[in-house]
């Protein structure tokens, strides 16, 4: 068993421990509320509450492992729900209720387990901590010294850390000190026409891991195919070829990080309950966080942005359906998925649910792996549409109207938390010269290489989005200005020392940068208009710059 799935096992054993350990409590403030209603001439005051409290044991008793409770509350509940349509308790309705609260302790009795209700470390923190980003090391061989620096450049522009060798027998030496994530090999060398497939079954009894190798060559017969194929070659592309494919490639064959998980926000009002739910996702490849208020719907949707919403249906303040209608009626939530979670069996009360704005039903105690299974496929599904809705085609960076959504989240959070932020304008100067003279698949791979100098440099929790052409907008959260523009700076000299290359020879590119922040900008749309005219202002002062908004321009 991997370690976060022992962590999360763990988790679901104290949930249940909790659980056990709260139930006396839970059946002694049933049995209490029950003497009470009995006693009382005014049945409202406490009836609402209990076929609450009955409902909420009806499906959270079954989940864990307790049906016959389950079913004891099930039955207390509908006898509730007589007693509120007819305004009477009737001898029948006490006996049936004094049966089933006494068949809950009867069933209590012998659930007893020792009390160890202690949370294991949050698993998603773990996952966190363990993921850094590190810039991946790749070989060329290759024994034309102009190819092999042309082709070291074009990497480097798109993140990798690459050591060139000429000479087969130099990079046999140098292995055992490197840990390469991929190797690009030429075919023909001096000492032979498959050469380099040699060189690479000789290179691999020096590591112990697999390192993934792209035969990169002129030759297009089958024996040097095969004799790369035989060497374990895991691609083998042909001279001259486009950057992009190879980058595309080696990207594919060195990927070490972590799919990204669906997220899950469950709604109810029953912590364990919640919980339970939670951490059966989360064993299922799935990040979750849990919402008993939902009154803080709002709040939580637009930190959390997630795939998918589990909804209760029976909740204080505001039931599911009411919460459904009203997450549809934000455009913003318009298109995530509500699966409703309840006890409810009605059929008809069901379909009520969905004409709210559901897109699923399920109920409780769930069916596990139906559960997971329908979750999951909607999330994933959510997660693919929202990839096309939300990103652009050519850098896959955040389109312009979800940039404009996140600058203006980010900056309500910044300003909640009383945190810094800051948002970068960025645009390519003189790019249409760039187009007019090296050609428009040349520009793009310009823009390709911007994007992922930016994803490479920038941290995680920074926002980058292509707000159109050539110009990209960045929000630094947790930034105050100064150090965004030590950042920005340092970006804009590496982006300038970059070196393309084309029919046309080699040629560099450079951008302009725009800043401007809060506290000193106090509204998103005057922090967007500001980082936009201190752009503007880079590129008539010369282009090649970084200029920030002057606080007096408020
Ligand atoms: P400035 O320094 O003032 O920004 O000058 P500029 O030439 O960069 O600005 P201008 O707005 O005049 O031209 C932008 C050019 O960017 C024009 C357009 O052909 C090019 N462009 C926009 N989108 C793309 C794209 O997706 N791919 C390529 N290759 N070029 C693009
Ligand atoms: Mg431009
Ligand atoms: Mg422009």
């Amino acid at each position: 068993m991997s370690e976060t799935k022992r962590l999360i096992s763990n988790r679901m054993k104290s949930l249940q421990e909790a659980y056990i350990c709260d139930l006396p409590n839970q059946i002694g403030m049933m049995e209490s509320t029950w003497k009470k209603l009995i006693m009382t001439k005014n049945l409202d005051k406490y009836i609402i509450e209990l076929i609450r409290v009955f409902h909420s044991m009806a499906g959270t008793a079954s989940s864990f492992g307790y049906p016959k409770m389950g079913e004891y509350a099930r039955k207390g509940e509908s006898v509730l729900k007589v007693i509120l349509s007819s305004c009477r308790i009737s001898a029948e309705s006490k006996n049936t209720m004094q049966h089933c609260i006494m068949g809950m302790k009867a069933t209590l009795e012998g659930a007893k387990t020792s009390c160890n209700y202690e949370f294991e470390l949050d698993v998603l923190q773990v996952r966190r901590e363990c993921s850094c980003q590190i810039r991946k090391t790749v070989i060329i061989v290759d024994d034309d010294e102009h190819f092999l620096v042309n082709l070291s450049f074009q990497l480097e522009c798109f993140g990798y850390e690459v050591f060139k060798f000429h000479r087969l027998q130099e990079v046999e030496e140098a292995l055992p000190q490197l840990e390469p994530a991929g190797i690009i090999m030429d075919m023909v060398f001096p000492e032979g026409e498959v050469a380099g497939a040699d060189a690479v079954k000789r290179l691999r009894t020096l590591k112990s891991y697999h390192i993934p190798v792209i035969f990169l060559s002129r030759r297009n017969d089958i024996h040097s195919r095969l004799a790369a194929v035989k060497a374990g070659s895991d691609a083998y592309f042909l001279k001259p070829v486009r950057p992009t494919d190879l980058i595309d490639k080696l990207d594919d064959l060195t990927r070490t990080e972590e799919p990204e998980y669906c997220r899950v926000l469950i709604v109810d009002d029953d912590k364990t309950m919640a919980d339970y739910h939670a951490a059966l996702l989360e064993q299922n490849g799935m990040e979750t966080l849990t919402l008993r208020d939902s009154l803080q719907i709002l709040d939580y949707l637009s930190r959390f942005n997630p795939d998918l919403i589990l909804l209760d249906l029976n909740m204080p303040e505001c039931n599911g359906y009411e919460l459904a209608k009203l997450i549809r009626q934000v455009p913003a939530y318009f298109r995530i998925p509500i699966v409703f979670l309840s006890g409810e069996k009605n059929l008809e009360l069901q379909m009520q649910a969905m004409a709210t704005g559901g897109d699923d039903f399920i109920t409780k105690p769930v069916q596990c792996e139906q559960f997971i299974g329908l979750v999951k496929l909607r999330a994933e599904r959510m997660r693919m549409l929202r990839q096309y809705m939300e990103r652009d085609g050519l850098s896959g960076l955040y389109n312009h109207s979800v940039m404009k959504q996140h600058i203006e989240r980010l900056f309500l959070q910044a300003v909640r938390s009383n945190h810094p932020i800051t948002l970068a304008m960025l645009d390519l100067d003189h790019f249409k010269c760039v187009n007019d003279t090296y050609g428009h698949i040349t520009g793009d791979l310009v823009i390709l290489s911007i994007a992922r100098l930016l994803e490479q440099r920038l941290r995680s929790t920074d926002v980058i989005g292509r707000m159109g052409g050539e110009e990209f907008a960045i929000i630094m959260p947790n930034t105050p200005v100064d150090c965004a523009y030590e950042v920005m700076e340092e970006i804009r000299m590496k982006f300038e020392s970059m070196c393309y290359e084309s029919v046309n020879g080699l040629f560099h590119v450079t951008f302009s940068c725009g800043l401007a922040g809060f506290p000193i900008y106090t509204d998103p749309a005057s922090l967007y208009n500001s980082a936009d005219k201190a752009l503007y202002k880079a590129k008539s002062i010369g282009r090649n710059v970084t200029y920030i908004a002057p606080d007096n321009e408020l």
